[in-house]
């Protein structure tokens, strides 16, 4: 076997700009391609078969106020050992469909396209799933913020899941749904409040609103996992002997926030209460060997996690199957 050495590697790229040299043949060259395949991925829980549905990426301009409790330097440092730009973090939206045999539950409900041209793919790759939004049986909503919450109307008002009931926790909406609170926002976090009422206002009535420790679909309780926002919610999933966790946004981008879960992003409401959440639910995953998907996970957004130190964990993401 030809020893690969950096001196054969270059010979070997001499022949090639050797032969690039020589005349091309007519044929044409095939037009590159500029697209991907449909993001949608498979998996099963028991009997239960899930469908993780991307709805595309954000690539958020982020700067040394991002992490509340590091130093730049630290946050910089953990986004070159990632091999990520230090400026812009890829924040990706997955959210995951669970068809129980009885059901058809949606976690989350993506974009809506109505947050980053680099978003929105959500209807057509739920589409090329084979599921039609009318066949959504139930929408269990993890918390309010508009990458979770405006996929339910399209940017016109329209009712995107017309047979669906839509489910919410209690704590999250006591919380947004309360003009004091509003009151006591600073002006630029005012849009996130109007955009609350907008996706609920009209349809306040037929909103349920569940505790945590409820069974809110066949199979999936509700956690409550408060810090992220005050009723941010995950999900357990179980069907026969196996289980897993949705973990909505306990951690934003894995690459920071699993490996450093001690960070107060400012996204997080309650930045130290959130930490306590992550490494809880960090290290429950870790103890239970169990199975979780993170709506701002790389797709298709599922993995297990484990501990790489006292207080830090990673991500192993899911192999690609090619069949159930
Ligand atoms: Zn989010």
């Amino acid at each position: 076997m030809t020893e690969l050495t950096r001196r054969n590697l270059l010979a070997g790229a001499a022949v090639a700009s050797a032969t690039a040299a020589l005349p091309q043949s007519t044929q044409a060259a095939a037009p590159v391609a500029g697209t991907q395949a449909a993001a949608f991925y498979r998996y099963k829980i028991g009997s239960y078969e899930l469908t993780a549905i991307h709805d595309g990426i954000w690539l958020r301009d982020i700067d040394d106020k991002f992490v509340k409790n590091a130093p730049w330097p630290a946050v910089q440092k953990a986004m070159m050992d990632a091999h990520m730009p230090t400026g812009k973090l890829a924040i990706p939206f997955t959210t995951l469909v669970v068809n129980t045999g009885a059901k058809l539950v949606l976690i989350d409900t993506a974009t809506g396209g109505q947050l980053a041209a680099t978003a929105g793919s959500f209807g057509s790759n739920l589409a090329a799933a084979g599921i039609d939004p009318k066949q959504i049986d139930t929408i269990l909503i993890s918390h309010f913020h508009p990458d979770h919450i405006n996929g339910l109307k399209t940017k016109d008002g329209a009712i995107v899941f017309p047979n669906a009931e839509v489910k919410v926790p209690a704590a999250e909406w006591a919380w947004w749904m309360d003009d004091g609170n509003m009151a006591k926002q600073p002006e630029g976090a005012r849009p996130a409040w109007l955009n609350v009422r907008r996706v609920f206002g009209d349809i306040a009535a037929k909103v349920e609103k569940f505790e945590p420790n409820k069974e809110v679909a066949p199979g999936i309780t509700s956690i409550a996992a408060p810090g992220h926002t005050p009723g941010h919610t995950v999900f357990a999933i179980a069907s026969g002997n196996q289980s897993m966790l949705a973990l909505g946004d306990t951690t934003n981008n894995p690459l920071l926030f699993v490996r450093n879960p001690d960070w107060h992003a400012v996204i997080d409401t309650d930045g130290a209460m959130a930490a306590e959440t992550r490494k809880a639910l960090l290290e429950r995953a870790t103890v239970d060997k169990m199975l979780v998907q993170g709506y701002h996970f790389p797709f298709p957004a599922s993995g297990h996690i484990i501990k790489t130190g006292a207080h830090s964990y990673d991500l192993v993401p899911v192999l690609w199957q090619p069949s159930l």
